[in-house]
């Protein structure tokens, strides 16, 4: 992504079910400053890499503010990253309603959603409310701000398909069930079969559906759990965003290990739903 000339911030914005996109805008600096609806407090302990502001009562121990520590750890060993201590600001709302009003007044063009990912020039940030689905919520807007705090050139599909991963509950493999039967749905009826090179092409929020979602993430399961080299692989890729200006697309160097890779991610997806649906 390329920053744009003057001194506007470019503000990245990844949201829940919708994509990414980059708007320039001084919106992401002036965020506390415009807030006619102060941000919550902070709800967590100085040295924490998270830094949450909640605006109910919320103990520093809470099981969901553990959860989203272990994250932090889990996420950097399986894709063998290191930590940074760039500060990633969870702003947990209340209500939906309190939620709402702050991000109308404050991002005002942003779609409606449940919550928000927002990378400026100067801080990671995201933003929550307190409802049914506030854990995986959370964990997949924050496994957004800390790969982005070590790895800052990732495409927008592998960005999707991580924070995927890593939404749903520790202990089942990133395996997200839904998006298993989506994928297999849609090979079944529509003959669609996964493209990686097809996801890499889409660097435009209104580009990715759905079904963009459930495959990316299906290709990062893949990678990550049907044998060590496709996980180094996936790993190394990671390692060259991070040293490098340009790079080739993901695609290519699976290609490269395993010509047959779009074939076998569908039979790893007929594993993974079961004898049923083979
Ligand atoms: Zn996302």
């Amino acid at each position: 992504m390329t920053k744009p000339a003057g001194n506007a911030a470019l503000v990245r914005l990844v949201s829940r079910r919708s994509a990414l996109v980059a708007l320039t805008t001084t919106l992401g600096c002036a965020l506390v400053r415009r807030s006619e609806t102060p941000p919550p407090a902070r709800a967590t302990p100085e040295g924490d890499q998270l830094i949450v502001h909640s605006s109910l009562e919320l103990p520093s121990q809470h099981r969901l503010l553990e959860e989203l520590r272990v994250l932090r750890s889990d996420l950097l060993q399986a894709l063998a990253l290191p930590a940074s201590n760039e500060p990633i600001h969870v702003y947990l709302f209340e209500s939906e309603r309190e939620f709402d009003d702050f991000m109308r007044r404050n991002y005002p063009q942003f779609p409606s959603r449940r919550a928000f990912f927002v990378e400026s020039d100067t801080k990671l940030a995201v933003f929550a409310f307190w409802g049914d689905r506030v854990a995986e919520d959370l964990r997949h807007e924050t496994s957004h701000g800390y790969l982005h705090s070590v790895v800052r050139n990732i495409p927008l599909w592998l960005d999707e398909g991580i924070a995927e991963y890593f939404e749903v509950p520790r202990g089942t493999n990133g395996v997200n069930r839904p998006h298993v039967q989506q994928l297999l749905m849609l090979l079944m009826t529509q003959g669609r079969r996964p493209n990686m090179a097809r996801l890499e092409a889409m660097t435009a929020v209104a580009d990715m559906r759905q079904e963009d979602y459930a495959e990316s993430w299906a290709w990062v399961q893949w990678l990550l759990h049907t044998s060590p080299e496709r996980r180094t692989l996936l790993q190394q890729y990671l390692q060259s965003l991070r040293s490098q200006a340009v790079y080739a697309p993901l695609s290519a160097a699976v290609k490269a290990a395993t010509p047959d890779a779009e074939r076998l991610l569908c039979d790893h997806l007929f594993a993974l739903a079961g004898p049923q649906t083979s």
